[in-house]
């Protein structure tokens, strides 16, 4: 089991959990681009966005209702955050296991680097 994400959501690798239910977990990210800055991951490995099948649909749906949830926990639904996926190279993506980021905290700006 080599990928960092399978063993902090298996708590073999410790991490500043926020979140956890059957099938998402969800810490803070090890170096913050904002005030607020978690990943939100399935627990199920999924190299990429490009690797979401049919039949995760419903655990991807389960993603964003994770993410909206620790926005409200957060205080941050009102203000706004910005939920990002990066895919392959160009994008940065550098951990291959989906993720969604939850940056809040201060303004996002558009387009993004
Ligand atoms: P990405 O570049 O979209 O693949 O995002 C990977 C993110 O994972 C980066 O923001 C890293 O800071 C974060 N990251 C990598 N390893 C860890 C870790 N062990 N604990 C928390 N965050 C991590
Ligand atoms: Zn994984």
């Amino acid at each position: 089991m080599s990928c960092v994400f399978c063993r902090i959501a298996r708590k073999q690798v410790s991490s500043a959990q926020v979140y956890e239910d059957e099938e998402v977990f969800a810490f803070e990210d090890i170096n913050p681009q904002a005030p607020v800055h978690i990943l939100v991951i399935p627990k199920k490995h999924i190299p990429s966005s490009l690797d979401i099948g049919q039949e995760d649909h419903a655990l991807i749906g389960r993603l964003f209702q994770a993410a909206n949830t620790i926005a409200r926990d957060r205080g941050v639904s009102e203000r706004g955050f910005r939920l990002v996926m990066n895919c392959n190279r160009e994008a940065g993506q550098t951990v291959f296991h989906v993720h969604l980021h939850l940056l809040a905290g201060r303004p996002m700006h558009w387009p993004p680097g």
